[in-house]
C-alpha cells in the first residue's frame, strides 16, 4: 500500500530534456528515483501534423531516446512510448501503472499548455501538477514595461542584464559604456577572404542511426536524413558550445549579419537546436560568453553581440508570444493573402540569394538569422505572402522550430503583421542590402543596381513596388518614413514601370496547389527508404 501511495509519474515534453526538470526535482522529494516513472511519449500524429524536415525529427527523437538513457542510468524508471497520440499514450500509462498523480513542466507551447491545465487531469481522473516552465530566464524573472509604455526589446534587454548582472561593471553601468557594439558589428565578409572554423559536428551513433532509418521511412516529411550530424546528447551540446566559444565567438559580432553563398553558418553559434531542446542552458552560455571577454579571449563587441541574443532577443521573443498569444497565428496586419509560391519547396529559381538561402532549410534545416530576416521573410513580405503560410513553412522545416519561436519572428518581426509589437517597423530591403552584405548577387541573372526593366532584381521593383502601395502607412510611423522618402526621386513613368513589373512578376510566381493531398513537400523533398532523396 505505502509502495503504492508513492508511485509518482512524471510526463516530460520532447523539448523539455533538462536534466533538473521540475517535475524531476518535485518527484525526487517526495520518492526513491526507481518509484518515479518518467514517461516520454513519441506521438505519430503530432508527427504527421505538419511535412517536418527529416533531420529535425531525427534530432528531436534521437535526442529524447538519449535523454530516456540518461535517466535511466541517473535510477529513474522510464517508459518511452510511441502512440497514436499523447492522449493515448498517457492514458495507457495510467492504466497500465496507476500512478498516484502525475507530475509535469508546463509547455513551451499555448495549445500544449492548455492541454496540460485544463484537461490533462479529467482525462487520466488522476490530480495533475503543472509546474512553472523553468527553460527560460523571464520564469525567474520578467521585466515589465514602464506604466503606460510599449516594450521593446533594448529596454528589455538592458534590464535583464541589470537584473542578471551580465557585462556591468562596478557600479552597474555597461562594460564599455555602451549597451550596444553595433556600429562595429554588422560587417559584409572581406573580399579577400577569411578563415571561418566549420563548426563541430557529429557522426550519428547506433541509436542515432535507428532513428534515422525509422524516420527514412516517414511519408509525409521533407528533406533527407543523410548528411544528419548535429549533437544529440548533452554532452555533444555541450562541445558544440565549446567549440563555439574557442574559435567563433571572437568574430561572431563583426560578421553576425554577412552572408556568404560559400558558406551557411559562418561565425554563428549553431546553438538554437539544442538550446530549445533544453540541452544547455541560456544563463549558462551567456556567463561562459562573458568569462571569455574577461578572460581576455574574445572581444566586447562579439561577446555584447551573442549576449544579447540569448538574453535579449530569445527571452524577448517567449515574453512577446505570451503577451500576444493565442491571437498572433492569425496576426495579418498588411492584410497579405497570397499562398507561398512553390520555390519554397524546390528552391528552384534563377534568383541566386532565395536558391541558395531555400536550398539550405530543404537541406538542413538552418540558415542564419539574416537569412531568415533579409532574404525569406524580405521576399514574403515584398510579395505579399499570408503570414500563417509562411509560419507553417518556418514550423515544418527548421530544426530549431518550435511554435513558441517562430510566430514571434516570423509573423512578428518578419513580416510586421502583429501591428508591430516586435519591431516597431518592417524590416524591408532592396537588393543593395543583399548586395551590400553577402556574395549572392555575383553570378545571379538579376542585376541588383537596376531598379526596374530588363534584369532588374525583383528585390528592387519589389521593394519600391511596396513603398508606392503602402506609402501613407509607412510615411506615418517615424522610423520607416525615411525609407519612403527616396520615392521622391522616382518619376511618374518610373512608378507606372515598377508597378507593372511587380504586377506580372507577382502573377507569374508559380503557386502551391493548397490541398494536403497534393502538398508540395511530398513530391519535392520526399525521401527513399535508403534515405537518399527521390529524383
Ligand atoms: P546565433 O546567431 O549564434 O545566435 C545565438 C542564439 O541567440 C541563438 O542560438 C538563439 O538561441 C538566440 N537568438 C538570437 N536571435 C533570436 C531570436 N530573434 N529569437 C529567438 N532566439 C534568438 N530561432 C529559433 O531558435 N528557432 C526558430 O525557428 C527561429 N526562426 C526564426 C525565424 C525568423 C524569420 C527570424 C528572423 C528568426 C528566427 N529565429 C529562430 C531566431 C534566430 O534567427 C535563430 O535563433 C538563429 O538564427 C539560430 O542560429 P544560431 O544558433 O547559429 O544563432
Amino acid at each position: 500500500m505505502l509502495a503504492t501511495m508513492s508511485r509518482i509519474s512524471v510526463w516530460i515534453l520532447g523539448d523539455q530534456l533538462l536534466l533538473d526538470h521540475p517535475a524531476l526535482v518535485a518527484a525526487s522529494q517526495i520518492a526513491a528515483r526507481r518509484e518515479i516513472c518518467v514517461v516520454l511519449v513519441e506521438s505519430a500524429q503530432r508527427t504527421a501534423r505538419l511535412p517536418y524536415q527529416r533531420k529535425k525529427l531525427v534530432l528531436l527523437f534521437s535526442a529524447m531516446r538519449h535523454y530516456a538513457e540518461e535517466l535511466r542510468a541517473l535510477g529513474y524508471t522510464v517508459r518511452y512510448l510511441h502512440a497514436r497520440s499523447v492522449q493515448e499514450a498517457l492514458c495507457q500509462h495510467v492504466a497500465d501503472w496507476q500512478p498516484e498523480r502525475l507530475l509535469t513542466m508546463a509547455a513551451a507551447e499555448y495549445r500544449g499548455r492548455l492541454f496540460q491545465q485544463q484537461r490533462l487531469s479529467s482525462l487520466l481522473a488522476i490530480p495533475v501538477e503543472v509546474l512553472p516552465n523553468s527553460q527560460f530566464l523571464i520564469g525567474r524573472f520578467t521585466p515589465g514595461p514602464a506604466s503606460g509604455k510599449k516594450m521593446i526589446l533594448e529596454n528589455f534587454y538592458r534590464t535583464m542584464r541589470r537584473h542578471w548582472g551580465l557585462l556591468l561593471d562596478a557600479e552597474g553601468n555597461p562594460l564599455g559604456g555602451l549597451w550596444n557594439f553595433d556600429h562595429d558589428n554588422r560587417k559584409a565578409l572581406p573580399r579577400s577572404g577569411l578563415s571561418i572554423p566549420p563548426p563541430l559536428r557529429f557522426d550519428p551513433d547506433p541509436l542515432t542511426r535507428q532513428v534515422m532509418a525509422e524516420i527514412a521511412q516517414l511519408e509525409h516529411a521533407s528533406g533527407c536524413v543523410d548528411g544528419f550530424d548535429l549533437a544529440v546528447t548533452r554532452s555533444e551540446a555541450e562541445a558544440a558550445f565549446e567549440d563555439f566559444l574557442c574559435h567563433r565567438l571572437p568574430n561572431f559580432g563583426p560578421y553576425e549579419d554577412a552572408m556568404s553563398s560559400r558558406n551557411a553558418v559562418l561565425f554563428h553559434s549553431l546553438l538554437s537546436p539544442y538550446l530549445n531542446l533544453g540541452l544547455l542552458e541560456p544563463l549558462d552560455l551567456a556567463r561562459r560568453a562573458e568569462q571569455r571577454y574577461a578572460a581576455g579571449l574574445a572581444p566586447l563587441a562579439s561577446v555584447e553581440g551573442f549576449v544579447r541574443q540569448i538574453v535579449g532577443w530569445r527571452e524577448f521573443v517567449y515574453w512577446q508570444y505570451w503577451q500576444q498569444m493565442p491571437g498572433l497565428l492569425d496576426a495579418n496586419g498588411w492584410q497579405h493573402t497570397r499562398p507561398l509560391p512553390q520555390l519554397f519547396w524546390d528552391a528552384d529559381t534563377p534568383m541566386n540569394c532565395l536558391r541558395h538561402v531555400v536550398g539550405r532549410v530543404l537541406e538542413n534545416g538552418y540558415t542564419h538569422h539574416i537569412e531568415r530576416l533579409m532574404v525569406i521573410c524580405n521576399f514574403c513580405m515584398l510579395a505579399g505572402i499570408d503570414p500563417a503560410a509562411l509560419h507553417q513553412w518556418f514550423l515544418s522545416l527548421y530544426v530549431d522550430a518550435y511554435e513558441w519561436v517562430v510566430a514571434p519572428n516570423v509573423i512578428g518581426m518578419g513580416l510586421n503583421a502583429d501591428g508591430g509589437r516586435i519591431a516597431t517597423k518592417p524590416y524591408l530591403a532592396s537588393a543593395s542590402y543583399l548586395h551590400k552584405m553577402g556574395d549572392f548577387c555575383s553570378g545571379c541573372r538579376f542585376n541588383p543596381k537596376t531598379r526596374s526593366g530588363e534584369g532588374a532584381c525583383p528585390f528592387n521593383f519589389l521593394y519600391w513596388n511596396f513603398l508606392l502601395e503602402h506609402e501613407s502607412t509607412l510615411r506615418a510611423n517615424p522610423r520607416s518614413g525615411p525609407a519612403v522618402l527616396g520615392l521622391n526621386h522616382l518619376s511618374p513613368p518610373e512608378r507606372a514601370v515598377i508597378r507593372q513589373q511587380a504586377a506580372a512578376f507577382l502573377e507569374e510566381l508559380p503557386l502551391y496547389p493548397a490541398s494536403a493531398e497534393s502538398h508540395p513537400a511530398d513530391a519535392a523533398g520526399s525521401c527513399s527508404a535508403s534515405g537518399q532523396r527521390a529524383p
